[in-house]
């Protein structure tokens, strides 16, 4: 159940396979967004206050994260994460 555990605030997700973790905040209010891992297994960020209800694809948002270091010559060697 470990979208219950995320959705109750604790979470066993390993904070490695979400690299954005911290850095994406609610444009709303400012709250961090949390991992989840969506039906499927799909990794997501969702914001915890309600001012989005759509989760964030992870993937997606790590890609974009991605080429727009890549642009400015910032990004890290190691790539973005496989896509679950
Ligand atoms: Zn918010």
């Amino acid at each position: 159940m470990k979208i219950f555990a995320a959705m109750v605030g604790g979470t066993n997700l390993p904070d490695h396979l979400y690299p954005l973790w911290g850095l994406l905040v609610c444009k709303g209010c400012g709250l961090p967004l949390c991992p989840i891992e969506s039906a499927g297994g799909r990794r997501s960020y969702r914001s915890p206050c309600g001012c989005r209800m759509n989760l964030v694809e992870a993937a997606t948002a790590e890609r974009l994260t991605y080429e727009a270091l890549d642009s400015r010559g910032l990004a890290p060697a190691e790539g973005v994460p496989e896509s679950a």
